[in-house]
């Protein structure tokens, strides 16, 4: 298994090996490469996090949260409700 070091400003959109994506600060396991997907944005995208508190959430708007390291509390980005590749599914 593979760790890569993510949101650490080096954008891994393309990359897609398998692996667990960690938090650049702590190394908090974040994400399964299992559950990226291809999206337009420039910013790697996933439908799900690897555990149930990989990350803490924050609703920022009504389709939005804020989404930080479930542990250090790194800002990671949103988790956007409903724009997912299937319906009903989540993008981060
Ligand atoms: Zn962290």
């Amino acid at each position: 298994m593979s760790f890569c070091s993510f949101f650490g400003g080096e954008i891994y959109k393309d990359h897609f090996k398998p692996g667990i994506y960690v938090c650049a600060k702590c190394k908090h396991p974040l994400f399964s490469s299992r559950s990226k997907y291809e999206h337009s944005s420039p910013w790697p995208a996933f439908i799900e996090t690897l555990r149930e508190d990989s990350v803490t959430k924050h609703m920022e708007t009504l389709s939005a949260f804020k989404v930080l390291c479930g542990k250090c509390g790194n800002g990671l980005g949103h988790e956007f409700i409903n724009d997912g590749p299937e319906e009903g599914q989540s993008r981060f």
